[in-house]
């Protein structure tokens, strides 16, 4: 990380100095900028993105009296871990948690149905996917992790608790359109209403969002009929797998899944209840944790099962269910207005717990969302674009409940070898091998679009795709050579990233493509950089450019680069020498992601670590209409 740019700073540099203002107060001003509605995954992924951004005046709001300390959601996809790594906390995530590296499955034996037996075991995900695993870790420390990053940044944004949405109106005239009546219930203030006016509203307050119904939208699709008991547990057990993610088929005792938990003792088990008939809510079987108990010692047999503590269990019923658009603006006005209310997570797509997505999308949804808003209201980027938060993320949950339908039905159906209406528990194995890109979060492919361009020069970079997530390699940095992941450059501070991978000539010759381009960057009246980054600020402030060259980090001389990637910044002009990087010959960089050697490339990076444009090396004009297409 870089810090002391504007002067030597004693003390923590992870706590970044108050911004200067109103700060925080004790109430909610009448007016701000963004008001964020509900402090679940979704809400303070966006509130800690938000964070981020001392000039636009940021509120989240909860209806609990404080933050959330146990139960709900605990599986972090790879995708997950890699954003975690832009808000600055993924190595206390990575320390914490369990980490899922392989998964097995048990189904009833053959001579003995009664009893369970070992049927295959597994890598959970497959190499090279992502340099992170998959976790598991409470949701409640998610939470904690994002408090802490609100806590820390210059705004030192904190959640005001114990407000409840009551209400909401919109007025499109209005500066501040959005009216929000909240009705507080923290003791001492019960019945109190408050009003907000805010530019934006985010609905980030759960599946029965009172924003999403404030705009008139529902959840459409199956009702939940299909309750699972959850526990975690401490226990004593003989089950050999309770230390590995276990999907467990049995004959008599339904399905059950293990999923082991930080800390080397805690576990969680899900164990499938009886199917609810058509509109009944599960709250009416009146089920008990002891049945929960009793369910999975049925599943285990012949192994046994002593719970000694019960850390938090829970009902949960499946319903995958999805709401038709995530904003205000009705299909057919998209082209006449812009959205000023959005929904977020579970306010507009719900889910089992079986492939472990709900915390997952709910974050990604926040992530997609925050750094537009953060671009409309600095005035860098159209309005417009905020169309690209629905577009973009209702194809993702749509995609989402499809695969979570196949994979709930896959896990309820019956065990067996092949009769009528039973699972094949091979074939549930294929069925889980094949998804595992998308359960890991690194499928999702947006569109093409305003900031996602086309694929015409895609065969520069095979392996960094338009409209995927950037996928990190190991490189050298240049100036220090330090071994490092390139990915992780793109931190969640709302800058696009330029990534110019060399080809094969001397990036500090007189006439090499890289020099041109830093040339046209650095000095052209067309170059993106000098047209959209505001007087007075960091060269590198909006769109941050950096190179990556294929020859050995020894081979190359630093002083000989072009200046633009050597950047004079803060007060006193000092040096950032971390804009170039070099292949690691162990693992090269060029060779992993398809990079042609000979011509290099351009790679355009969104804010939220997705690839927006592949280009060559010199398409120095298409670069600029590309950010002309939505900068201004
Ligand atoms: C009880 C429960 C158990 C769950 N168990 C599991 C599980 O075992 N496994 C799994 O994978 N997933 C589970 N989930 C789902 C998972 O937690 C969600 O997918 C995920 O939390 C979605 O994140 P979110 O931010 O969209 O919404 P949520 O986490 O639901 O957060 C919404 C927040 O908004 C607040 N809120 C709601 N209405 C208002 C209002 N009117 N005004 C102000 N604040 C409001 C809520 O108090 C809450 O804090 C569970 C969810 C719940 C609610």
């Amino acid at each position: 990380m870089q810090f002391h740019l504007n002067g030597f700073r004693a003390g923590d540099p992870e706590v970044l100095d108050a911004a200067a203002g109103p700060g925080r107060s004790d109430g909610l001003p009448g007016e701000v900028d963004v008001l964020i509605v509900g402090c679940g995954p979704a809400g303070l992924t966006l509130a800690a993105q938000m964070a981020a951004f001392p000039d636009i005046t940021t509120r989240i709001v909860e209806q609990k009296e404080g933050p959330l300390r146990l139960g709900q959601a605990d599986g972090i996809a790879c995708r997950t871990v890699e954003m975690f790594a832009a808000f600055g906390f993924v190595e206390r995530a990575l320390k914490e948690a369990y980490w899922v590296n392989e998964t097995s499955f048990w189904k009833p034996d053959a001579g003995r149905r009664e009893n369970i037996v070992r049927s295959g075991r597994i890598q959970d995900t497959e190499d090279g996917l992502s340099e992170f695993p998959h976790l598991i870790l409470n949701q409640a420390r998610v939470h904690d992790f994002y408090l802490d990053v609100m806590r820390r940044s210059a705004t030192r944004l904190e959640p005001d608790y114990g407000r409840r949405v009551a209400g909401l109106t919109i007025d499109h005239k209005a500066g501040h359109p959005v009216s929000v009546r909240l009705e507080r219930v923290d003791p001492g203030h019960e019945g109190e209403i408050e009003t907000v006016r805010a530019k934006y509203v985010v609905g980030c307050d759960g599946a029965r969002s009172a924003v999403r119904r404030a705009l008139g939208r529902t959840l459409e699709g199956d009702s939940a009929n299909k309750a699972w008991g959850v526990m975690d547990v401490l226990a004593v057990t003989d089950f050999p797998d309770i230390r590995i993610k276990a999907a467990i088929h049995s004959a008599n005792g339904g399905s059950v899944l293990i999923i082991p938990r930080e800390g080397g003792y805690l576990v969680r088990i899900y164990v499938e209840l009886e199917a609810l008939g058509e509109n009944e809510r599960v709250a009416s079987r009146n089920i008990d944790v002891a049945q929960i108990v009793t369910a999975a010692r049925r599943a285990l047999h012949p192994y046994t099962l002593e719970v000694k503590e019960i850390a938090w269990w829970s009902v949960y019923e499946i319903g995958q269910r999805l709401c038709e658009k995530f904003d205000d603006v009705p299909a057919e006005e998209v082209p006449d207005r812009v959205p000023c209310v959005f929904i977020a997570g579970d306010a507009c797509h719900t889910h089992s717990p079986k492939a472990g997505q709900g915390m997952n999308v709910s974050m990604q949804d926040a992530f997609n969302l925050g750094w537009k808003l953060a671009a409309v209201l600095r005035g860098r980027c159209a309005p417009k674009i905020l169309h690209s938060y629905s577009e973009e993320r209702h194809a993702v949950a749509a995609e989402l409940i499809d695969f979570d339908r196949k994979i709930a039905k896959l896990f309820s159906a019956g065990a067996g070898a092949a009769s009528e209406g039973e699972v094949d528990p091979a074939e549930f194995q294929r069925y889980f091998v094949k998804q595992a890109r998308f359960t890991a979060g690194t499928e999702t492919h947006y569109r093409p679009s305003a900031i996602t361009g086309g694929t015409a020069h895609q065969h520069l970079a095979e392996g960094l795709v338009v409209g995927r997530r950037f996928h990190s390699a190991p490189v050298i940095r240049l100036a220090d050579a330090k071994p490092m992941q390139l990915g992780h450059a793109v931190t969640a501070d709302g800058r696009w990233r330029v990534f110019a991978f060399g080809g094969d000539e001397d990036p500090a010759g007189e006439s090499s493509a890289i020099r041109r381009l830093c040339g046209f960057l650095g000095q052209a009246a067309e170059s993106p950089v000098r047209k959209y980054t505001p007087p007075g600020a960091d060269v590198d402030s909006v769109i941050d450019v950096r190179a990556v060259f294929q020859q050995g980090h020894r081979a190359l001389a630093l002083e000989a680069m072009p200046g633009f990637l050597l950047p004079a910044k803060g007060r006193y002009g000092l040096r950032d020498y971390e804009k170039m990087f070099c292949a690691d010959p162990a693992q090269d960089v060029f060779a992993m992601r398809g990079i042609d050697r000979v011509r290099g490339c351009l790679v355009v990076v969104r804010p939220d670590q997705y690839v927006a444009h592949v280009l060559p090396l010199d398409a120095h004009e298409e670069l600029a209409a590309f950010f002309a297409g939505f900068f201004v």
